[in-house]
């Protein structure tokens, strides 16, 4: 008997809800020096730091770690560099049980991102690719059967275009494209993104883009207009603490989030945020939620990790927290 299949009376009885959802992450994996700071420095200014933490990240990571901890089976593909880094890198991973026998290790440096968070949790981060840069098509192609067969295929924007459209290409489940950041991958990768998940900035950026006009002062309601269907399946635009807006095929938009936001005061940082609202996401659909469900669940996820310190130590924080309330 399949242990990962049981049935919900909420649901339609016969519909199987997948409460381990299999999830195949082919991404980025960084170590990620988090500084805070009062404020963020001018061009030539020197900012004192108030505390560092040294952990693992990467968009890539950070969202396997948050659908492992969130009761999904992943599995990732990806790359470090023969260096210390890697230790760090991987650790979160580890802890939070996702399979890396997928990662490869490479000559050279793994990934390194430098995070400044302000006294208001806003974020500003340098990323050094290393390792990252160095995941090619053939990588993907190695890790074949489990990018066809797996249900939901999780991908980012910091591989290089060609990985993510082998992904893409290879994916035969439910292809789910985070595209931050927004880089020029084929309208083939973007046709099969159901959804395509992205921040505002993203969302301008690759309308504008694709439709050959300035859309930089289009609201996210309108932006999902001109993605879907036109460009992609379905969209989330994420949108802070607003929480996001969605649209399916022709369907009409919707924006969901207001009841979980976190007022300024008590954000602490908005590190991974995202990344825990897309791990979220793909977590919801892979237990067979409709889109307006799944963005529920991210949002309210998400909003977990805006009063934790870092990305991935914000997210094992947040489950503690959550285990502790019952
Ligand atoms: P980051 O790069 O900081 O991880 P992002 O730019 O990719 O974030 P955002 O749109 O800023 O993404 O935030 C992602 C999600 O996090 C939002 O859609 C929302 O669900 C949640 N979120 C962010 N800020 C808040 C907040 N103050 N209160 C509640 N939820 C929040």
């Amino acid at each position: 008997m399949d242990t990962n299949i049981s049935r919900t009376s909420a649901r339609d009885a016969q519909s199987p809800v997948f409460e381990f959802p299999d999830i195949v992450v082919v991404g980025s994996i960084n170590a990620d020096l988090v500084t805070r700071v009062p404020k963020h420095p001018e061009p030539g200014e020197t900012v004192i730091a108030t505390g560092s933490l040294y952990a693992g990240g990467g968009k890539g990571a950070n969202q396997a770690v948050a659908a492992s901890l969130l009761g999904a089976r992943v599995s990732f593909v990806g790359a470090v560099g023969r260096d210390a880094r890697a230790d760090v890198a991987l650790v979160g991973l580890r802890e939070a049980g996702v399979d890396i026998s997928r990662v490869t290790v490479v000559e050279g440096e793994t990934g390194l991102a430098v995070v400044a968070v302000d006294a208001t949790g806003e974020n500003e981060i340098i990323v050094i690719p290393g390792a990252n840069a160095r995941v090619t098509p053939a990588d993907v192609a190695a890790a074949k059967e489990r990018v066809e067969y797996t249900p939901i295929v999780l991908t980012q924007g910091e591989l290089s275009v060609e990985v993510i459209d082998q992904v893409a290409r290879l994916t035969e489940g439910r292809f789910v494209f985070n595209a931050a950041p927004a880089l020029d991958v084929s309208e083939e990768t973007l046709a099969k993104a159901d959804p395509l998940v992205v921040n505002e900035r993203e969302a301008r950026v690759l309308a504008s883009r694709l439709l050959g006009s300035d859309m930089s002062h289009k609201s996210a309601h309108a932006l999902t207009g001109y993605l879907a269907p036109d460009y992609v399946r379905s969209v989330v635009i994420t949108e802070g603490a607003r929480g996001c807006t969605f649209k399916v095929g022709d369907e009409d938009p919707s924006t969901l989030g207001q009841d979980y936001r976190v007022i300024e005061e008590n954000v602490v940082d908005t590190t991974g945020a995202g990344d825990m609202f897309v791990a979220a996401l793909c977590v919801a659909l892979g237990r067979s939620s409709e889109m307006g469900e799944a963005c529920d669940f991210a949002n309210s996820a998400a909003a977990q990790t805006v009063v934790h310190a870092g990305a991935q130590s914000s997210y094992f924080l947040a489950k503690r927290v959550n285990e502790a309330s019952g």
